[in-house]
């Protein structure tokens, strides 16, 4: 571990890698990359279990200066995204930089020698900036249910996946019913004596137009890199259109519904059932789904869809509200994960000693989703509101890190030992937001979601055209922050 580093980033997925390839490559050779992990990529190096893809289409999928041309599907798969990061990571030259299996513990600005003090798993360092780059969905969170402590069988997270555990021949209780559920299901089923799908909120799902991505599609986009381009550009274009939907007038999203009530019809015959698994908000209020094997596969004879409140867990049976006791050998809990409390903000102390998560109070607040007052020569990647419900986060990533380096180069200018966004700007910003927040789906669409948070404000979304965001970080503006010169 190096003593001191002009940049440390913490995080090496999607965020974390790109910013590291941009620093390379523009010659800021200085830093370091800490992952807890023992390999790159973040998310997709957590998240292994059976089915996990991308409702992001693969052209877009890619950061834009490494595009891959041999996608085997229209929708990337975890492996093969975590292969695409391995890649990045030997075709840019990082892979030296990284230091994996070193967890971050705390970051504390030392005012008086203007950069950071970072406590790892592998010994301490001091930075001159740091770049959190933690991901938003990253922590798993197992709700609290009385005797899961004692529960005999097998249990873990989806982001937890036990491959060394087989589920041939069991009775498997599933929790959850979100994007991460509804692609495991599909592929445990067919071996599993019985599952039981244990519903709290029904969600939207539309068919999904996945298909495998022919020979000589990819022999096409190789020969012909501006083709890929095109479809890139293509994909982003009609995506942006789902803003207009989801920002500016919900009832737009009223065809998406109609899809997605003709594939339930058409899938589920029993009424009383169909009744169960209809969502009773607007469609968009939470993330909207991609399945075409979600209701066969729950209405398949061995499998049940069980919507009574869990009350406890009894021995090996999961008791639910209306008294049924159903026993299971494992559970899997495809509960979701904890963006408006991330860890990380509990690790990071900023100029009044006090840590980020108690400066944001259960609500987090930055400036462009990158720069938090109080905590000075710090830009964090996937900050708050920067999530989409429609397109690629690696679109917003990049022009994240591309504010970031501009940040840099002026504090270069400047000769600057440390900058610090202005709380007013950073008020500013997010009363706009806010303001803006309040007329969508997210916010009006009678759902509760992970986008809201523990004070019931939406500090999650982007509520806008991603290319807006573009627009407003493509030029790092001297005057929202102060900027203090090292004499
Ligand atoms: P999630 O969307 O937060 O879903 C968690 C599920 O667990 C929900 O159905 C939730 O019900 C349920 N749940 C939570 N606590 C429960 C409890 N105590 N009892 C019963 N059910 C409970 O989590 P996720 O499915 O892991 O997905 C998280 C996000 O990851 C997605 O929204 C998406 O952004 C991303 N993701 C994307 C993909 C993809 O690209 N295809 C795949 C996986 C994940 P409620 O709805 O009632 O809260």
């Amino acid at each position: 571990m190096p003593e001191h580093v002009d940049i440390a980033i913490v995080g090496a997925g999607f965020g974390g890698l790109g910013m590291a390839i941009k620093l390379e490559g523009a010659g800021r050779r200085d830093f370091v990359v800490l992952e807890r992990d023992s390999d790159v990529g973040g998310t997709w190096f957590a998240n292994t279990y059976p089915g996990c893809q991308c409702d992001v289409p693969s052209n877009l999928y890619s950061f834009s200066f490494a595009p891959k041309h041999d996608w085997t599907h229209a929708y990337p798969e975890q492996p093969q995204i975590l292969d695409y990061l391995r890649e990045c990571v030997t075709r840019f030259g990082i892979g030296d930089r990284i230091r994996l299996n070193c967890e971050l513990t705390e970051a504390a600005w030392d005012e008086e020698a203007r950069r950071w003090r970072l406590e790892t798993s592998d010994g301490g360092l001091t930075a001159r900036v740091l770049i959190p780059a933690p991901g938003l969905l990253s922590e798993p969170v197992l709700p609290p249910i009385p005797g899961l402590d004692e529960f005999p069988g097998t249990l873990f997270h989806s982001a937890r996946w036990n491959h060394e555990h087989d589920l041939a021949g069991e009775r498997v209780a599933l929790l959850g019913t979100g994007a991460t559920a509804i692609q495991i299901a599909p592929r445990i089923q067919p071996k599993v004596e019985r599952l039981s799908v244990f519903q709290r909120t029904p969600p939207w799902i539309l068919p999904h137009p996945d298909r495998e991505v022919s020979e000589r599609t990819k022999r096409l986009y190789r020969a012909l890199p501006v083709v890929q381009k095109i479809s890139r550009a293509a994909i982003y274009g009609m995506r942006e259109t789902m803003v207009l939907g989801f920002v500016i007038n919900p009832k737009m999203l009223k065809l998406q519904e109609t899809v997605a009530k003709v594939q339930l019809r058409y899938q589920v015959k029993d009424p009383q059932l169909r009744e169960k698994l209809t969502p009773g908000y607007a469609i968009g209020c939470k993330r909207v789904l991609l399945s075409s094997d979600w209701y066969p596969t729950i209405t398949a004879p061995n499998a049940e869809v069980v919507t009574d409140r869990i009350e406890r867990v009894e021995g090996n049976a999961i008791v639910t509200a209306d008294g049924t006791a159903r026993e299971v050998d494992t559970i899997i809990f495809a509960t979701g994960f904890s963006p408006t409390d991330p860890p990380i903000a509990r690790r990071l102390r900023g100029a009044d000693g006090r840590t980020m998560s108690e400066h944001w109070n259960g609500s987090p607040q930055a400036y462009v989703g990158t720069a938090v007052a109080g905590f000075p020569n710090l830009f964090m990647l996937y900050g708050p509101n920067l999530n989409l419900g429609h397109s690629s986060i690696v679109y917003m990533l990049e022009s994240q890190i591309g504010y970031v380096m501009e940040a840099l180069r002026a504090m270069d200018a400047c000769d600057a030992a440390r900058v610090e966004v202005k709380p007013d700007v950073q008020d500013a910003w997010n009363d706009q937001l806010q303001e803006r927040l309040a007329g969508t789906v997210w916010d009006t669409g009678g759902c509760k979601s992970w986008y809201l948070d523990a004070n019931g404000r939406d500090s999650v979304m982007w509520p806008d055209f991603t290319f807006n965001y573009r627009r407003r970080v493509s030029d790092f503006d001297p005057g929202d922050y102060r900027l203090e010169p090292a004499a």
